[in-house]
């Protein structure tokens, strides 16, 4: 097997230095080191800078702009020794205006920009994204209702009324390279496209493991709701944090017991085994009915590899 697959919107090259997180007194000195930097999230967007090839644009630290976030930064981790902070700024109706960002930026979502973004700065939005995204959504505390402060640069929420310690979540999705080989048309992959897609995109099977279960079986269930096909091996082939809102994409290899294809009706509005000579065409954009997946998603990597004879399975 030819590894490791590159994967979109991992290796950000920031070394998260974990170890520093509990220290509080250090993060507050690293926070106003010289060589600190910030990234302001605004609205869910991040500035990029559009003066040359799109790029992050990472702020100074000062008191201002440590004012205008809603809480306090969290620590992404150190770029080449030199801290890196993030924050969510408090809703202004431009936030060009407050005066931290550079002339040529734009504030873009995420989901838009990270195909356009070099050397892991794609990863390390989307670290930032899923981190952020936590904290507004749980101010509260679930066990007892109480609001709950933020704790290790970031990485928990204490609650002071009850105790409890909340860690940022990360939902697991199994996401299945569901083959067969047909006897007259060689291998084949099963694709299919939800309600309410483009015309023609279709994508790998995908489904949240859930309570109880493991990703092999999460893989075999989803395998037969969304398809109908048994399946036999199930193997890890490679994965990716997917930050909308805050999954992680685990893809595997999944081997096909049967041909006939019966569709989930309510989430999917086609289904169909593709041939590799199909997918390459669709990866070409000359495929009459097929669109491959988006060129950062785990779901191309995955088809492409195995349409091009990268993988041994
Ligand atoms: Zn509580």
């Amino acid at each position: 097997m030819t590894f490791p697959l590159h994967v979109p919107l991992t290796g950000s090259g920031l070394d998260r230095a974990a170890e520093l997180r509990t220290q509080a007194k250090t993060l507050d000195k690293l926070l106003r080191a010289p060589q600190a930097r910030l990234l302001a999230m605004a609205g869910g967007k991040f500035p990029i800078d559009l003066a040359g090839a799109p790029r992050v644009d990472w702020s100074p630290m000062s008191e201002a702009i440590l004012a205008a976030a809603t809480d306090k930064p969290v620590f992404l981790g150190l770029d080449d020794g030199a801290p890196r902070f993030a924050i969510e700024l408090k809703p202004v109706e431009d936030p060009r205006e407050l005066g931290f960002f550079s002339e040529s930026v734009k504030f873009i979502d995420l989901r838009s920009i990270a195909p356009d973004l070099q050397g892991g700065e794609a990863t390390v939005l989307t670290e930032a994204k899923s981190l952020l995204d936590w904290h507004s959504s749980h101010r509260i505390c679930s066990r007892c209702g109480a609001p709950s402060d933020m704790a290790d640069g970031g990485w928990r929420r204490d609650c002071p009324s009850c105790g409890a310690k909340h860690f940022p979540r990360t939902d697991p999705v199994t996401i299945m390279l569901l083959t067969r080989r047909h006897p007259e048309m060689g291998d084949r992959v099963v694709m299919g496209r939800k309600h309410g897609w483009p015309e023609g995109l279709f994508s790998l099977l995908a489904g949240y493991v859930e309570p109880g279960e493991t990703i092999e079986d999460a893989a075999r269930r989803e395998s037969f709701e969304e398809a109908g096909v048994r399946v036999g091996e199930v193997r890890y082939l490679a994965s990716q944090p997917w930050p909308f809102p805050s999954t992680l994409m685990i893809g595997v290899y999944a081997e096909g017991l049967s041909d006939e294809l019966v569709r989930e009706e309510e989430e999917l509005e086609e289904i169909d085994w593709f041939t590799k000579a199909e997918i390459l065409a669709a990866l070409a954009g000359e495929h009459p009915r097929l669109m491959a997946p988006r060129k950062d998603a785990i779901a191309r990597i995955l088809v492409e590899a195995w349409a091009t004879d990268q993988l041994e399975l």
